[in-house]
């Protein structure tokens, strides 16, 4: 018993599966965007050790359709209007997979020459693609979350402490190093003081306008009040796109106060970048051009699968500084003429993520990618029309892109517990329908229902049919 699965098996489960891919998407309408299931129905399914004999592929095809199909939430829907939506177009899937059968390490140029040239190649063209300025050098990670972490690690090791050597902790006499973003900054930003040894503390949230947008006079106030307290100020992160809300900060006041402050600015744009290919919306990266990093990912609202998140910077010698090291097992005879993309990265081995992305940018071309970036907005503003014109909703924010936060109301009061009830309510009730799905976010302390268009697949039909289900949903809630 060894090597792999002969080729001819190989040849028909590959053509078997695809063939159910394409009817999966074909039939996409009939299946409901999320499940029905409670914690622990595929665990009580599966046995508690793994098979001693190998099984048949057909077995294992059929038990996905018996088994995982039942708890799957269909993030790959067009009635997904959760979170961020993320699309895996036909290209970026069939990009993945060849990555998979070639499942080369572009750790260093010669581990991969293709992968790490690829990669400069297909980073360099998104980059051309959003508007940002040439001088901006990319890496692709898995997360925004992670090029986040890099951005900021980056940014600390500009810092006159000598962190790459002697740490953070434990030395008297250091300032304590802080950061600044809005009350709306992503998760991702704590975590990175987590990861990096700022620590919670390390992060100072700044109060928003009503529209959501940091306000950078109280940030000007806080830096200075920061300064004269002992803390040594080093980076502020603004956001092109927040994830409650879309928000846009004010990158290019943002980029005026770092610059007079001698601070990093980087800016977050996991979701909304995507907006800046289409040239009516070019705006959304106003003053981005003056930030020393930003992070956009394809795989939100640009087509491409999971894990294919792009950080650019200006200053790619400070990302070196701060995550590099080279044992000798890893020098090559080609290190002083070509850019090893693990010197920019904290972990090693790094898949051939640039693969999808270059099929994807090929296959639909600038232009199909911004007409469908373009359609998402056109819908989204439409959705935020219906919901304006009904008199059993609110919007509660502004839609500068194509997501829509909105409420529900209950005529005759404002007590936030029985809104928040009729909401959270009315959110598992269309879910439950498996028509569309939704999530929620906190404004004001009100629950408010995010309502996203950013699936390749959703239609105006799509969207009219979800605003039918949540009015029904609402309907029946308040007959009950
Ligand atoms: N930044 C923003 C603004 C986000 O909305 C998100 C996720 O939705 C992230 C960062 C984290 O993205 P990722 O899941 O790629 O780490």
């Amino acid at each position: 018993m060894t090597g792999d699965m002969p080729a001819e098996d190989f040849r028909k489960y590959g053509h078997q599966l695809v063939d159910w891919i394409a009817d999966f998407f074909e039939n996409i309408d009939d299946h409901p965007v999320s499940p029905t299931v409670n914690p622990g129905f595929l665990k009580n399914q599966l046995p508690k050790s793994p098979p001693v004999d190998g099984e048949k592929m057909d077995t294992i095809l059929a038990d996905v359709d018996r088994l995982i199909m039942p708890g799957m939430t269909h993030w790959n829907h067009p009635s997904f209007h959760a979170y961020f939506n993320s699309t895996a177009s036909g290209p970026g899937i069939l990009g993945e997979l060849l990555a998979t059968a070639f499942n080369s390490n572009c750790m260093l140029w010669q581990s991969c020459p293709s992968g790490t040239e690829l990669e400069e190649v297909t980073v360099g063209w998104l980059r051309e693609l959003l508007g940002l300025p040439e001088e901006y050098w990319g890496i692709i990670y898995g997360g925004a979350s992670i090029g986040n972490m890099h951005a900021i690690a980056a940014a600390r090791g500009l810092t006159d402490i000598d962190i790459r050597e002697a740490g953070l902790g434990g030395r008297a006499g250091q300032p304590r190093l802080r950061l600044y973003a809005s009350r709306h900054v992503h998760s991702s930003i704590d975590k990175s003081a987590l990861a990096l040894g700022l620590g919670l503390a390390g992060v100072r949230k700044i109060p928003t306008d009503d529209a959501f947008r940091i306000r950078t006079d109280l940030l000007e106030q806080a830096i200075a009040e920061d300064r004269k307290d002992g803390w040594l100020p080093f980076c502020v992160v603004g956001v092109v796109g927040t994830t409650s809300t879309t928000s846009i900060d004010p990158i290019p006041r943002l980029a005026e106060i770092c610059k007079n402050e001698g601070l990093w600015l980087h800016v977050d744009a996991a979701h909304g970048g995507a907006a800046a290919i289409v040239p009516e919306m070019r705006h959304v990266f106003d003053g981005c051009d003056q930030a020393d990093s930003l992070v956009m990912n394809a795989h939100k609202w640009l087509f491409v699968p999971m894990e294919l998140s792009t950080l650019y910077t200006r200053k790619p010698e400070a990302l070196k500084n701060a995550v590099s090291l080279i044992p000798e097992y890893l020098r090559t005879a080609h290190d002083d003429v070509v850019r090893n993309y693990m010197d920019y990265n904290v972990g090693l081995g790094r898949r051939f993520q640039a693969l999808k992305l270059w099929f994807v940018l090929r296959y639909f071309g600038s232009e199909g990618l911004i007409s469908r970036v373009r359609e998402h907005i056109r819908l989204g503003q439409l959705f935020a029309e219906w919901v304006d014109n009904h008199p059993d909703f609110e919007r509660m924010a502004p839609t500068p892109l194509s997501t829509v936060c909105f409420c529900a109301k209950v005529h005759g009061t404002n007590d936030v517990e029985v809104l928040n009830d009729l909401n959270r309510r009315l959110m598992e009730a269309v879910n439950g329908t498996g028509k569309a799905f939704l999530t929620h976010t906190k404004l004001f302390n009100r629950i408010v229902l995010r309502f996203v268009v950013s699936h390749m697949r959703t239609t105006e039909d799509h969207i009219a049919r979800a605003w039918k289900v949540i009015q029904e949903q609402l309907k029946q809630l308040v007959e009950a």
